[in-house]
């Protein structure tokens, strides 16, 4: 029985409630009335039921459709401006005893050399992110008590932050680790790690258990719950993701709705951000034997009713897309991005030789940081290295009150600017020095306020004599 406020996975993510919806979206895919009813609804920006958002994914209605992206845009340009916070994902370990059959890191891979970084290796790894300008990480790890107990991603979360090379330093530290207990997720809170986030992969038990035959990745129900016991263990901002590919694209859309609306009414508040990878090629996985696969056009979509449906969710693309998708949804909703991503361990240091397969997934946005805050600009976005949030205690309730009330406006464009000059002096090449200057200084028209304009070109000029690490 579908129970929002159920702590069991299996009564807030309802298969029949689901089945329910994805019936309910196939019967008025046309259905012009309803369809203006939702939009209308949508256009007040507080967002939609997982309902009334697989409507709009399936609906067939041309000009109905171009509504929706264009709702979609405006969305994201009033709620994030042109702002696109950057963040690197970081691997430290692929030891894994699971058996997650989409995934090389699965535990009967034998192809691929087993890896740990040592705390020397990080502070290598961490020296040559700092150098590339990043200051946002997402730790990454396989499941492996006897390898990557708590106690080792605690010490490297330590480390991470320890670590001050030249003007650079990570400020944020996000943790993708495998589902654990309370008291673990209060040890990881106690680190002061920004996002915990976990992908559920698939909400579709059936499908789910037989993705994870072996490990205990296989517990659904422990999976599924995962998100409220990392709030009972004072963990505010939690992200959840899905990948796409691996199941019915639109049960998964409608599951990772009802998600979010649980955490929203059973704790308080919702996901700190949604991210939407899509399968890919890896070592020992071949993404044909999955037949779920999402086209291009499926995806824009699915990006613009997530943002419909949860305006005050962040979004997150990462390399696993091509320059041209990533360049085909910036705009419809997504918030953050990777950049300069390596996805093996030790890659940062030491990229896979080609024949060496060790990456998680192969990355189809190839590119440098420098290279993508410079396509950003050119297309007349903001890269944003901002962490003022998490580290000025705006996190969980507090930090979506103030976005519900627009203040939050008032603070991430004039961090965006900074953050980003202080990428420009310190690492940016000639010619995105030169493009970002330019972009900073019209960017600067947008505060209206005189006094916070004042203020941030102070600090703009302090940036630029030397000095860090100013923040609203
Ligand atoms: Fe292990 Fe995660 Fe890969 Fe599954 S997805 S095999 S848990 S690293
Ligand atoms: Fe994110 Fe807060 Fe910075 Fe805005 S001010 S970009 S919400 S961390």
């Amino acid at each position: 029985m579908y129970n929002i406020m159920s702590p069991k996975a299996e009564e807030f993510i309802s298969h029949e409630e689901i089945l329910s919806s994805l019936a309910y979206a196939e019967a008025n895919k046309s259905n012009r009335p309803l369809i203006d009813e939702i939009l209308a609804k949508a256009r007040k920006r507080q967002g939609l039921s997982h309902r009334e958002a697989a409507v709009l994914l399936d609906c067939d209605l041309e000009d109905k459709n171009q509504e929706i992206y264009a709702l979609a845009e405006q969305i994201k340009k009033d709620f994030y401006g042109n702002r696109i916070v950057m963040f690197a994902p970081l691997y430290l370990s692929n030891y894994c005893i699971n058996g997650c059959e989409y995934c090389p890191y699965h535990a009967k891979n034998k192809h691929i050399a087993r890896k740990k970084l040592t705390q020397e290796e990080i502070v290598k790894e961490v020296t040559a992110l700092q150098d590339m300008g990043h200051k946002r990480l997402a730790l990454e790890a396989g499941e492996d008590p006897v390898h990557n107990p708590i106690e080792y991603i605690l010490e490297c979360i330590r480390t991470i932050y320890g670590i001050k090379h030249k003007n650079g330093a990570i400020r944020r530290v996000n943790v993708n680790i495998a589902a654990t207990t309370i008291e673990n997720y209060r040890k990881l809170k106690e680190a002061g790690i920004g996002t915990y986030i976990l992908f559920q992969e698939t909400y579709n038990k059936e499908s789910y258990e037989a993705l994870h035959p072996t490990g205990s990745k296989h517990d659904y129900a422990y999976h599924t719950e995962a998100m409220d016991r990392a709030m009972d263990g004072g963990i505010d901002d939690v992200g959840l993701g899905v990948l796409f590919g691996l199941n019915n694209y639109r049960y998964d859309f409608s599951g990772i709705l009802m998600h979010a609306e649980h955490l929203e009414a059973y704790k308080g508040v919702g996901p700190h951000t949604i991210s939407v990878p899509r399968l890919r090629r890896a070592d020992d996985i071949d993404p044909d034997v999955f037949d779920n696969g999402i086209s291009d056009e499926i995806f824009a979509k699915i990006v613009a009713c997530i943002r419909i449906a949860v305006p005050y969710t962040g979004m997150i693309v990462s390399t696993r897309e091509s320059q041209a998708c990533r360049e085909k949804v910036l705009h419809l909703g997504i918030s953050q991005i990777s950049g300069g991503s390596r996805t093996s361990v030790g890659g940062y240091v030491e990229p896979e030789p080609e024949e060496d397969n060790s990456a998680q997934f192969d990355v189809s946005d190839t590119r440098t940081l420098d290279e993508v805050v410079e396509w950003l600009m050119e297309m007349g976005y903001v890269p944003s290295f901002c962490t003022a949030c998490y580290r000025e205690g705006r996190t969980g309730d507090r930090f979506m009150s103030l976005l519900k009330s627009g203040q939050i406006v008032n603070c991430c464009h004039p961090n965006a600017l900074m953050t980003l000059k202080e990428y420009l002096e310190d690492y940016a090449s000639p010619q995105t020095k030169s493009v970002g200057d330019a972009l900073i200084e019209k960017e600067l028209d947008v505060i209206t306020n005189p006094k916070v304009r004042q203020k941030v070109e102070d600090y703009l000029q302090n940036i630029h004599q030397g000095q860090r690490d100013f923040r609203f």
